[in-house]
């Protein structure tokens, strides 16, 4: 029996975990879940997987979460103060921890996680925007497994041989990553400038978090996508490419120096990606539907259009300065989303504010993770003002 800390619980991403989780009771148990302040939805998972642990951040709602699972005589111990979040990571019970919660407030459990060796799935691909060569370098040096659950990058990483040492000694040209395009992939500029929220978190393929719709219409998912595979896979910037597939049907593909490709195919449902996160290199049930090739009428791909999707190429910029300019695009991509979301900013100020925030902040370079989380909070602070 496994035991699993999911971060992020009561998200698109916890829930499918869950989803997946049900199908395995015999080979997993859930040892703690975590939520910001859905306490509803975390009472009714603690009734159903009954958790040693439960974590909000919400101390007032935590009262009430409490008296609930007293009421209902279930002993999940309710937890809510700021260290709770890495106590839980770091816990000598947990074997697999779920990183799922949204943004940089990932950052502190997924690195914990790595700290005391734990094998990490990853949906929050913002820690390693972050933070990617602190996490990579503890992951190595306590023998952690840091395992994909993006899609793309859930793709990359079943296209390549199991435990290779470098992409170099097994050939590998390029990795090839799907964007779907999100839902203004043929929307004039003109009309991108007015679009509204409501009608950026409408993907066309998939059913996510509000924070990473926005980011999906934007282009900017596929930048922080671009630099998660750079870290994930130890790869040269010029050896990642994007290419638009507006299916998402192909989740993203690996060229081999004889020009073979290999591509991961599936219908668009996380459930794929975290049942083999969760058991790799075995395969288990995953609980998503089965692809139908006669039912797929056919399968497109274009080059993305940066003019249009700045983003995209910021997210590159940020990769080629190097030092802490990625964790400055993240930082400042979070809070230009948050206030496109409340209807405070255009389509537009979003890269506007990303590339004043990256130029204000050129010469961070964060060397360690409190000096990450520094800098966030500065960038923060910088965007809120
Ligand atoms: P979501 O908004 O649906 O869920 C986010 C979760 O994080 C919730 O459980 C919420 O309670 C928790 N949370 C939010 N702020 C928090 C805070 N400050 N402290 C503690 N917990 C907090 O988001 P999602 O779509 O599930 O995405 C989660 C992560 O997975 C993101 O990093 C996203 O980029 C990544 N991801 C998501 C998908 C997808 O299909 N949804 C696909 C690939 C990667
Ligand atoms: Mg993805």
């Amino acid at each position: 029996m496994k035991q699993v800390a999911i971060f992020g619980s009561t998200g698109s991403i916890g829930k499918s975990t869950l989803d997946v989780l049900r199908l395995h009771l015999d080979k997993f148990k859930v040892f703690a879940l975590t939520g910001h302040s859905n306490h509803k939805l975390l009472f009714e998972q603690c009734r159903e997987f009954k958790p040693a642990h439960v974590y909000i951040s919400n101390p007032s709602l935590a009262c009430e979460l409490a008296a609930w699972l007293r009421d209902a005589q279930l002993a999940t111990e309710v937890l809510s103060s700021t260290n709770d979040l890495a106590s839980i990571a770091s816990h000598p019970a947990v074997d697999i921890i779920m990183s799922a919660i949204v943004g940089s407030a990932g950052l502190i459990p997924t690195y914990q996680a790595a700290k005391h060796g734990k094998r990490i799935l990853l949906a929050n691909k913002e820690s390693l925007v972050a933070g990617g060569s602190i996490i990579n370098q503890a992951v190595k040096e306590n023998h952690a497994q840091l395992i994909p659950v993006d899609s793309e990058h859930s793709a990359i990483y079943q296209a390549l041989p199991f435990g290779y040492s470098s992409l170099d000694d097994i050939g590998v040209e390029k990795i090839i990553l799907t964007a779907s395009g999100g839902p203004f992939l043929n929307t004039p500029y003109d009309k991108l400038q007015h679009v509204t929220a409501g009608e950026a978190v409408k993907h066309p393929n998939w059913s996510m978090g509000q924070k990473i719709s926005v980011d999906s219409s934007t282009l900017m998912n596929k930048g922080l996508e671009v630099i998660e595979a750079y870290w994930l896979f130890n790869a040269r910037i010029e050896q990642i490419e994007v290419v638009v597939h507006p299916q998402s049907i192909i989740h993203s593909m690996v060229q081999y120096q004889d020009s073979s490709i290999i591509a991961q195919l599936g219908s668009p449902d996380m459930k794929t990606p975290i049942a083999y996160a969760l058991s790799a290199p075995q395969r288990i049930e995953s609980g998503s539907s089965r692809l139908d090739f006669t039912k797929l009428s056919s399968l497109t791909f274009t080059t993305p259009d940066t003019k249009r999707f700045p983003c995209l190429a910021l997210a590159w910029e940020g990769l080629r300065r190097g030092g802490g300019s990625c964790a400055v695009l993240n930082a400042a991509n979070e809070i230009a989303v948050a206030k496109f979301l409340a209807g405070k900013h255009g389509f537009y100020d979003i890269p506007q504010m990303i590339e004043s925030a990256m130029n204000q902040f050129a010469s961070s370079s964060p060397h360690t993770i409190e000096e990450i989380l520094e800098l966030d909070y500065e960038v923060r602070d910088y965007c809120q003002a």
